[in-house]
């Protein structure tokens, strides 16, 4: 059997990319806000039902969550050096944390929705160390803005939301998941949305989101002059030629990975296994997870693949405390966060993933939790 990787992702063709490069050829800007950056946002604006100047395009997903905390809270503080992040995501969150002088506080996640639950904060011991708080979109499954919101309002603490992996899942109710708190997105090409490397900052805030923007460009407002902490974290001409072309091939390719979704329900139900499955709409379609009951049972899944050349991830690891630059940083006890992230594993995804490959996987996790 040839191995199937865990992930092939499907960006724009030369085909599809030409039109916009030859813009390039003629404008001869290639980043700084050109005339293609300035397309890309507005379109990616549109679609997200946001206002022009609601949308910031960025170098990376990372990026807009720097960007998004620059323009918030600011770097820390000395009365503030904490920034609370959950210990279930992906590393980038705490590492987007540290670039802006925050030590990460680790906290654990609410045991259903994976995710910082605010009223479980409200009278947290660290809160009054906290200068930002990063509640993340795990897996893609997109964070409402109406409980962060009030808790920025009660603890006047400022909050930006890492929904790296969410465009496609807030496009379900761009109202609900789009507001005052910033929104980082991730345009990687692993994500549903891909571009290579990129990102983007949605905000209803266009004044925050020009501050961004600022902060993103050495803090220049204007003129070349130095306003605020800053760096490089701008997207550029290039990239937003891939955005441009994504964007007009984003309807067919939403398509085929919900369709790839909904061969594995059928799979998964054919074989009496639904219940493990957790897929669109609930999360973005640039994940299938198996949510196994224990973390033996995840195990013997994973020799399952192994034998039947199957590839698969823990996308999140153990967590972030697991990783060694992280495993000093004070954090809470994570009993969910271990809990769930040993059961979880990413399955094979591809927009062109066919039939026969998804009843390939699904039979190893038959193999495995039958056998
Ligand atoms: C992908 C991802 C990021 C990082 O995005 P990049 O574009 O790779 O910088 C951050 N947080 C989460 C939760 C992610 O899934």
């Amino acid at each position: 059997m040839i191995r199937l990787p865990v992930l092939r992702p499907r960006l724009p063709s030369a085909e599809q990319l030409l039109p916009y490069l030859r813009t390039l050829d003629i404008c001869r800007i290639y980043t700084n806000h050109g005339p293609l950056l300035e397309k890309f946002q507005a379109r990616v604006a549109a679609q997200l039902e946001l206002h022009d100047g609601g949308v910031v395009c960025t170098s990376s997903g990372t990026s807009a969550i720097i960007g998004s905390i620059l323009a918030s809270a600011g770097r820390a503080t000395q009365q503030r050096p904490l920034a609370i992040v959950p210990a279930f995501t992906f590393v980038a969150t705490a590492a987007a944390v540290m670039q802006c002088g925050y030590e990460p506080y680790l906290a654990d996640v609410d045991a259903d929705s994976w995710m910082l639950d605010p009223s479980s904060f409200i009278h947290h011991p660290v809160l009054h160390k906290a200068g930002v708080v990063v509640p993340v979109a795990p897996f893609g499954r997109p964070v409402p803005q109406e409980p962060w919101f009030e808790f920025r309002s009660r603890t006047g603490i400022p909050v930006v939301i890492d929904g790296a992996a969410s465009f496609d899942t807030i496009l379900q109710a761009p109202a609900k998941y789009l507001g005052d708190i910033p929104l980082a997105l991730s345009f990687h090409a692993t994500k549903s949305f891909g571009i290579g490397e990129g990102g983007a900052i949605a905000t209803q805030d266009t004044d925050l989101a020009a501050r961004a923007a600022a902060a993103l460009n050495f803090g220049f407002q204007g003129t070349r002059n130095s306003h605020s902490a800053g760096t490089n974290g701008k997207m550029s001409e290039y990239a937003a030629a891939v955005g441009l072309a994504e964007l007009d091939g984003w309807k067919s390719k939403y398509t085929a990975l919900s369709n790839v979704m909904a061969l594995y329900r059928q799979s998964m139900e054919t074989a009496q296994l639904s219940k493990l499955l957790l897929a669109s709409p609930d999360i973005s379609t640039s994940y299938a997870l198996l949510a196994c009951r224990s973390s033996d049972e995840a195990k013997s899944v994973e020799r399952s693949f192994h034998q039947h050349n199957i590839d698969y991830r823990r996308w999140y690891g153990a967590g972030v405390q697991d990783h060694k630059y992280f495993s000093n940083f004070p954090r809470a006890h994570l009993a969910s966060t271990s809990d769930v992230l040993s059961r979880v594993i990413g399955l094979p995804v591809a927009p062109d993933l066919s039939e026969t490959e998804v009843e390939r996987v699904v039979t190893a996790i038959r193999e495995a939790i039958s056998g």
